[in-house]
């Protein structure tokens, strides 16, 4: 199954009201440096400070009256389970998030105060999936995964969707990539409205799933690395059903990042721009400042999101850190 320009204007009515349409953004030292213009799409304003909103609103929403009534779980240790607890707690439904005993305390906070109902299991993500699984079986809850499922990538679409209206002359658009909700979602929704427009995903070369996929034919496992760009951390699934082909199919290129070159995208997304983005939503901005996007025409990069431990952020920015490994100094 493919998601199409329909399934994202599906989308889009059926969040209207519960998601920010987050500003885009000309970047005056980025045009100059690149030569073209270059746009930012503050997705990092939306609400729980990531895109993700986007897609557990539009997941949530397409739920049956009856299975509202049974809730839903996902093993989230970052931005899908804060918006899938929002998401819930908008519909009034019950969200379990499930995630293992390394997830920070911040994070797990966070996700409380939403009104989730956080369960903490095991050493690994595996142990939290199996934990879904079970309650999936056991009580019946309905499992919405972070990104490979049709209503999550036809929400995440609808960014895609904005981009075009703001920039219709829009050259490339570059996209954070991990699982590939995202990138899936915005080049459905780009090359529907402008089949000219190029789509580069952007990953931390430090376990690179979606790429290493794509290099292989078909979904592999990599080695999971500490990187700053912890959004774009784990696999595709090897079971993967709908991102895989999406971006094998939709995707123009995809670039990976070394850690300095993410640092440097944060850095300069703090200094020049006045915003602060997390690693995950820095690389956008990393790939142009590495002159590794080739890109000749206006520029969309997608600022993804924001939610960074500060102290790290602190760090960064002085120049002190530019590596995961060094979180802990
Ligand atoms: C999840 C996430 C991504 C990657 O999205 P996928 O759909 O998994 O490719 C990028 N940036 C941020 C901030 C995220 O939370």
């Amino acid at each position: 199954m493919l998601i199409t320009l329909q399934h994202i204007r599906a989308a889009r009515e059926r969040i209207a009201g519960k998601v920010e349409r987050t500003p885009c953004v000309l970047s005056q030292s980025l045009s100059e440096r690149a030569g073209h213009p270059v746009h930012l799409k503050l997705e990092h304003h939306q609400t729980t400070g990531a895109f993700k909103l986007r897609g557990a609103s539009n997941a949530v929403a397409a739920l049956s009256p009856e299975e509202k009534s049974r809730g839903v779980v996902a093993a989230s240790t970052g931005n899908h389970g804060r918006a899938l607890a929002h998401a819930a707690k908008l519909e009034g439904m019950r969200a379990v998030i499930c995630m293992s005993r390394l997830v920070p305390g911040n994070k797990l906070d966070a996700i409380r105060r939403l009104g989730a109902d956080v369960r903490i299991v095991g050493n690994s993500q595996d142990d939290a999936q199996q934990e879904v699984d079970r309650l999936v079986a056991e009580e019946g809850l309905v499992m919405l995964p972070p990104f490979d499922h049709p209503d999550i990538v036809a929400g995440q679409g609808t960014l895609g969707l904005e981009i075009m209206e703001q920039v219709p002359d829009a050259a490339s658009v570059l996209v954070p990539l991990s699982g590939g909700g995202l990138a899936s979602g915005v080049a459905a929704a780009v090359k529907g409205v402008s089949p000219g427009t190029k789509v580069i995903g952007v990953s931390m070369a430090r376990g690179a799933a979606m790429k290493a996929s794509l290099d292989a034919g078909r979904p592999v496992q990599v080695e999971e690395l500490p990187t700053l760009a912890d959004s774009l951390g784990g696999g595709i699934g090897l079971d993967n059903r709908l991102t895989f082909g999406m971006c094998r199919d939709l995707l123009d290129d995809v670039i990976l990042l070394a850690e300095d070159e993410i640092a440097a995208g944060i850095r300069h997304a703090y200094e020049e721009e006045r915003e602060i983005v997390e690693g995950a939503g820095a690389v956008g901005i990393g790939a142009l400042l590495a002159a590794k996007a080739s890109t000749n025409g206006p520029t969309v990069l997608i600022l993804s999101g924001r939610n960074i431990d500060m102290a790290l952020h602190r760090r960064i920015v002085c120049g002190e850190a530019a590596t995961a490994t060094e979180r802990a100094a």
